[in-house]
């Protein structure tokens, strides 16, 4: 039986990063990942293949409407998808060699199959690397599937699919229904709106976006309307299935919509099938999500848990992110090697790549009033801003929330363009528990997008200088 020091099952960001830092601190470490390759949904079936085909359908509508203002004159554009999709297929495959070679430099083992725990300090793996293991920690980053709902049939083809068919469409579906206002539901659904699909998206809740900051929400499907979205805001789904050539969607007091092809966006459900965790008596919630103290450590010995599939004792889910996987990996392994270890769950930025991008970190606006806590807001418009007016990308604003009495930011939400590299800086700041004050004193480029940054900081207390 082939011994290591740490064997991380699943290898999505959470397991691999775990693994690449493991092997950094000198451990000897292994990675089961069922996959031919390793990256997990967020490099093959998420976050990089959905942002590359967001890219190229945005330079489709430039090409189509937006050259034209800068004095470049194009003729006619086509679309050719299966080049688009070419073009993803090899970002996508680019990123996973990356790993291998990123496991091959820190000499992490990686195994093919899938692994399960069998008992104290045992893996076994099934499949083209079948093996028994031993280990003396076991971390588990298995991940997340598509969540289902009750009365959605999904058919093979995937015309009633999730976002892993809504990445490979072979054309443009004339009338494309996406249930689901979140991330995936919008990013995927602009997708295909600027690739000429008729969208309409049902939310089940009376907003989008839930979880972002509420007047930014509204002003992005504001903005996502204007695109040519249609929304049906409060639409209790019933069900979805195939009918001969089209598909139907049931809405609660509605008339049955019909359809080319419907995308299933209602969030994600860990994934800990065929786990193993009983052989350990691990202890899960009612959703499934293995329980986990403040050091990743499940309810069994030198076991750990890291990623979409953990929920915290208290009944904390952290958001289902790929970097906050990433840095849950980290501060796991640094935990078991050196005592310390920590993820700050009150700065994970979250990022919806949009057109305009919306970009958040910390307490959102409605948040804190439910909370009676006393802030102050500084918002500053990207139009007064000379960088986004020579990129003609005018549209939406930064906001700063900071603490009425300490002026400690405690939250930044931004709506426009690059909102999702602009709020870095923001994470940056309030990792460091900066204030409006520190924000506003920081020197920022001119011209750049970053000054609206400052802007805000400064309206917190009335002196932004351009507005
Ligand atoms: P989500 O939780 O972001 O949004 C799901 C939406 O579906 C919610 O608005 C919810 O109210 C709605 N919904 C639920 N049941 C419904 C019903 N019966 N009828 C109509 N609407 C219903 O989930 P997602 O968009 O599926 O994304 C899944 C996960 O992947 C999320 O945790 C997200 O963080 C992650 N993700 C992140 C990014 C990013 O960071 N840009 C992109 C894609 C996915």
């Amino acid at each position: 039986m082939k011994q290591h020091d740490v064997i991380v099952i699943g290898g999505g960001p959470a397991g691999y990063v775990a693994a690449i830092r493991a092997a950094q601190l000198g451990l000897d470490t292994a990675c089961i990942e069922r996959e031919t390759v390793c990256g997990g949904t967020c490099l093959r079936i998420g976050c990089i293949p959905s942002k590359a085909l967001l890219e190229s359908s945005w330079r489709y509508i430039e090409a189509q409407h937006e050259l034209k203002t800068h004095g470049v004159k194009t003729g006619a554009v086509e679309l050719e998808l299966n080049v688009m999709m070419e073009r993803k297929n090899t970002i996508v495959e680019s990123l996973t060699k990356g790993i291998t070679g990123l496991f091959k430099k820190n000499k992490v083992t990686r195994y093919e199959g899938h692994g399960r725990l069998d008992g104290p300090g045992k893996v076994v793996i099934e499949g083209k690397d079948a093996e028994e293991l031993k280990a003396k920690h076991i971390i588990l980053a298995t991940g997340s599937v598509s969540s289902a709902l009750p009365g959605i049939e999904f058919d093979d083809k995937g015309r009633v699919g999730t976002s892993t068919e809504a990445l490979d469409y072979p054309e443009p579906p004339e009338h494309l229904v996406v249930i689901g206002a979140g991330y995936i539901g919008l990013e995927m659904g602009s997708v295909w709106r600027r690739l000429g699909s008729r969208v309409k998206v049902l939310e089940y809740l009376p907003r989008i976006l839930p979880g972002m900051d509420a007047e930014l929400a509204r002003e992005a499907m504001k903005e996502f309307e204007r695109q040519g979205i249609e929304f049906q805001i409060g639409a209790e789904v019933l069900g979805a299935r195939v009918d001969g050539k089209q598909c139907v969607v049931e809405v609660k007091d509605e008339e049955p919509i019909r359809c080319d092809r419907v995308l299933v966006a209602v969030g994600r459900t860990p994934y800990t099938e065929g786990l193993g965790l009983d052989t350990l008596g691990i202890q899960t919630d009612k959703r499934g999500r293995v329980v986990v103290d403040e050091h990743y450590t499940t309810s069994a010995a030198d076991v750990y848990a890291i990623g979409d599939i953990i929920v915290f004792q208290d009944g904390y889910a952290p958001p289902m992110l790929a970097h906050k996987s990433e840095d849950e990996g980290i501060a796991c392994v640094e935990r078991i090697v050196t005592g310390y270890g920590h993820v700050n769950y009150d700065a994970i930025p979250a990022v919806c790549y949009t057109h305009p991008e919306i970009g958040s970190v910390g307490k959102t606006e409605d948040a804190l009033r439910d909370a009676g806590i006393d802030y102050r807001k500084g918002t500053f418009p990207f139009q007064a801003n000379g960088r986004a007016r020579s990129m003609g990308e005018t549209q939406g604003k930064v906001k700063v929330l900071s603490d009425a009495k300490t002026d400690r930011i405690l939250g930044v939400h931004i709506i426009g363009p690059r909102a999702g590299d602009l709020i870095a800086e923001a994470a940056v700041a309030m990792e460091f528990g900066a204030s409006s004050e520190d924000l506003a004193r920081c020197c920022h480029a001119h011209p750049t997008l970053a000054e609206c940054i400052k802007e805000a900081a400064l309206a917190t207390d009335g002196r932004a200088i351009h507005i």
